[in-house]
């Protein structure tokens, strides 16, 4: 008896990426062709590009008729993209991967042979990170020393989003339901046999990339704080050793007006504290804030990204998987 073809979903999240998108497809393509016992779908998601992005993947759609096109009604942003992919994916494995041409897509059939040994995950580790500025490598490095002290979870340092996850790695996923999604963080939550293969990260092959670092400092602040309540013990614990040390002083100063007298002056010692408490406060109570405003998106329950359609070849089904 014949086994029954096993399915990969390919999840490609794309913001203004005309000058790749096509040249991304045809070397995807051409990869998925050398995959005789595998049956795919390609599934782009376009959030919200304005340039000429959509008209692109619907031509692209075409000529191929493993190509799906999720149409999102804005910009919101790559982590919701992704989701959208995944939600949308019927693979029994599903990979990620950038349309930039930086994860080369030739390196699928290796995921593959990892997940058919027996993997749920397997992560692309990157060992170069050529055509990123020092100051970007400098950050990235930072930011995972602080994540891996703070966290509960270990976020493997150098693995972006491009990975393989298996049928119950996504449904996993997909029962995350929090609205703030760093999905470095979730993916590294739901856990699972995972397999770190390296690989040399391209350069973006064209176009630009979308992340400024106003946009990593607040992702990273993302990460830090839906994976980790540290800074707000931080905060209670820097309040808990000022109050000692502000009641020794305290003492001190009593003392001194006792057996000294108390000619008045202090004037810059008041002020030293006086700032030094307000500043405090103002850091304590911004952490908190960073928490609480979290939790006023939770509570929320917006949806992670609204389509406009779903874009597929041939006759559509009823909507039923929508
Ligand atoms: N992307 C997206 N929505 C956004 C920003 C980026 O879908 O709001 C996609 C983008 O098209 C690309 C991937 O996410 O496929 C990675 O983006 P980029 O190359 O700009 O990030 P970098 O590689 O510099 O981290
Ligand atoms: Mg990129």
């Amino acid at each position: 008896m014949k086994k029954k073809k096993a399915t990969l979903s390919i999840v490609v999240p794309a913001y203004n990426e005309q000058e790749v998108i096509e040249e991304f497809h045809r070397r995807t393509a051409t990869v998925l062709d050398t995959l005789a016992d595998i049956d795919s779908e390609i599934i782009y998601i376009n959030d919200g590009s304005r340039d000429a992005t959509i008209a692109l993947l619907l031509k692209l759609m075409q000529g191929d008729a493993r190509v799906q096109v999720l149409d999102l009604s804005r910009n919101f942003g790559k982590e919701a993209a992704m989701t959208a992919g995944l939600d949308h994916a019927r693979g029994d494995a599903v990979i990620v991967i950038d349309a930039d041409l930086q994860d080369p897509p030739e390196l699928i059939p290796g995921m593959l042979r990892e997940w058919q040994a027996g993997y749920h995950v397997v992560c692309m580790q990157r060992l170069t990170r050529d055509g990123e500025s020092a100051l970007k490598k400098a950050t990235a490095r930072g930011f995972y020393a602080v994540m891996g002290r703070m966290g509960q979870i270990r976020v493997p340092e150098n693995v972006g989003d491009f990975r393989l996850l298996s049928r119950q790695a996504v449904d996993a996923l997909k029962q995350l339901p929090e609205r703030t999604r760093f999905m470095k963080g979730l993916f590294a939550w739901v856990g699972y046999s995972t397999k770190l293969v390296p690989y040399k990260r391209d350069p973006r092959h064209a176009g630009v990339t979308k992340w400024n670092y106003w946009g990593l400092w607040n992702f990273a602040l993302e990460g830090i704080t839906s994976f980790s309540v540290a800074p707000l013990k931080m905060a209670s614990y820097f309040g808990m050793l000022t109050a000692l040390f502000s009641m020794a002083y305290g003492f001190f100063v009593l003392g001194k007006a006792f057996l000294y007298g108390d000619p008045v002056p202090g004037y810059p010692s008041l002020m030293v504290v006086v700032l030094f408490l307000g500043g405090l406060q103002l850091l304590a109570i911004g952490v908190v804030g960073e928490y609480l405003g979290r939790m006023f998106i939770e509570l929320k329950q917006r949806p992670l990204y609204l389509l406009n359609q779903h874009h597929r070849a041939g006759l559509q089904p009823p909507s039923d998987c929508d």
